[in-house]
């Protein structure tokens, strides 16, 4: 999808500080973090919402959560641990339709999330 952020990112047609890739998935240093770790993990396959997984996308999201633990132990968050979030549609205030799980930590995360 070439008009696709995320897509365009995953394929280098726009930059991002990518910090893992391989055959499936990208994870890249998010634009606005949050938290002093904020890192998107995405899907190179494009999925526009958390509502248009199909189970023959199950081990892909599943793989998903793999990167971002091997992130998290990289970054050394996740002995103190880390929230991985994905915002669905617009009361959650997702803004980019390719889905991306976002890795938040390296500080005190708060409950319930705003
Ligand atoms: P959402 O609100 O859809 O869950 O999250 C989208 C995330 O993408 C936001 O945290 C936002 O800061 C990030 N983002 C939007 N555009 C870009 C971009 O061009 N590059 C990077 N690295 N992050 C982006
Ligand atoms: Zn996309």
């Amino acid at each position: 999808m070439n008009d696709c952020l995320f897509c365009r990112i995953s394929a280098k047609k726009n930059p991002a500080d990518i910090i893992y890739e391989d055959s499936d998935a990208v994870a890249f240093i998010d634009i606005n973090p949050q938290a002093p770790v904020h890192v998107l993990i995405i899907p190179k396959k494009h999925i526009s919402t958390a509502l248009e997984i199909t189970p023959e996308d199950n081990a892909l999201v599943g793989h998903l959560f793999q990167v971002a633990v091997k992130i998290a132990a990289e970054k050394g968050i996740d002995k103190q641990g880390f929230r991985l979030v994905i915002n669905t549609n617009s009361a959650a205030g997702q803004t980019v339709f390719h889905i991306h799980l976002h890795l938040l930590g390296g500080r005190q995360m708060h409950w319930p999330p705003g």
